[in-house]
């Protein structure tokens, strides 16, 4: 490791407290810091990994298939020492045991993003031209492409305390907003890095410089690459009222996604109605998450409001710098204490026709 890197991490690792509460997070909680920048703004991440361009290597992958990433992923969530609240909470795991899916990247729903989510957003193969001129390799097709998916369900304990707050986030809810979100970017930076090494392309959209979330026209606010639309294309839950998307371990948790140029068979069928594990939109009365937003953001007419939820939420900045000492935003109100909060819906799944989702 490098050097400046090595000293970031000493700091890095200091100032993730373990025995008090950090003084002025406003300007000490880099970490915070930096991600808030990374996800903006698109800066600050650390290098991209090299290509190791080993002649011959493609053969000698078999044994990277749908089996090895479920294996990884699963086992980084369950022994990584980044999966772990901070003070006062310090050890406590953040997520619990994750869903792991796959989309081909030739599936037609992924261009079809471009139309639904905006034109702004990446396909598999955009971002992965992207990543092979970085190392002056040819940039692979669709069909040679994968986006790996997964849902990382967060901890019970958090769930629990979320659901007893009804103005802003809890104090576990805000930390996993922020670890958690480390935590993610982390374990994925790593499985690309392992498979960059093994002469495997890989990427991960949200880490590469052209990431920026911001208003775009017709759209507002939005990112071009949605991990939640990934998750869904890969068979792993559909859309509720709150536009969080509902899995077989509930709408409480954060997802993830990287594309890699393997060929991944999708695991399970993806349902083709994007909202069919909502009570509501199944016509079966809910509206539990409209009633448990403070603001108004989900309405019975028009589902969830984008505009109201991101102002309610840039504002408990400020309530989680000066109650949690940590830079960060959160809310997650709507997705705990609700009938679809740790999966789906009882009733839904006694009347299912749907596929069941993937593992
Ligand atoms: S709380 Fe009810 S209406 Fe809201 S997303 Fe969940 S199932 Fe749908
Ligand atoms: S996350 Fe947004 S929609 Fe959900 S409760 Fe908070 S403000 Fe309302």
């Amino acid at each position: 490791m490098p050097a400046g890197a090595f000293m970031e991490l000493l700091v890095m690792k200091h100032l993730k407290m373990v025995s008090g509460y950090r003084k002025f997070s406003y300007v000490t909680d880099v970490g915070g810091i930096m991600n808030a920048v990374g996800e903006m703004r698109g800066l600050g991440f650390p290098k991209q990994p090299l290509l190791n361009k080993i002649p011959g290597t493609p053969s000698g992958n078999a044994d990277l298939n749908e089996e090895w990433f479920v294996r990884t992923i699963t086992e980084k969530v369950a022994s990584h020492p980044d999966n772990s609240l901070e003070y006062p909470f310090f050890g406590e795991r953040i997520f619990d045991e994750p869903l792991v899916g796959f989309v081909s990247g030739d599936d037609p729903l992924l261009e079809d993003y471009k139309r639904i989510i905006g034109p702004h957003h990446f396909t598999p193969e955009e971002i992965m031209a992207w990543q092979a001129r970085n190392n002056d390799v040819a940039p692979p097709p669709a069909p040679e492409l994968s986006v790996v998916s997964f849902v990382l369900p967060i901890s019970g304990t958090t769930k629990k305390e979320n659901a007893g707050k009804t103005d802003w986030a809890s104090e576990r809810w805000a930390q996993t907003r922020l670890n958690g979100e480390i935590f993610s970017q982390t374990m994925v930076r790593e499985i690309v890095s392992y498979l960059m090494g093994r002469g495997v392309l890989a990427v991960a959209p949200d880490v590469a410089p052209m990431f920026n979330k911001k208003r775009y026209p017709r759209v507002g606010w939005a990112s071009p690459w949605s991990h939640r639309h990934m998750a869904y294309a890969a068979g792993l839950g559909t859309f509720g009222m709150h536009n969080l998307l509902i899995t077989p371990k509930g709408c409480a948790h954060r997802v993830g996604s990287f594309v890699v140029n393997l060929k991944l068979r999708p695991i399970g069928k993806r349902p083709d109605d994007i909202h069919a594990y909502c009570l509501q939109y199944q016509g079966m009365e809910c509206l539990k998450c409209m009633k448990r937003c403070p603001v108004n953001a989900i309405t019975r007419e028009h589902a969830h409001d984008k505009e109201i939820c991101y102002k309610r939420t840039a504002r408990s900045t400020v309530y989680c710098n000066k109650n949690y000492h940590i830079f960060i935003y959160g809310c997650g109100l709507c997705s705990t204490g609700v009938p679809c909060e740790s999966g789906i819906p009882q009733k839904i799944l006694s009347g299912a026709q749907h596929g069941k989702p993937g593992t």
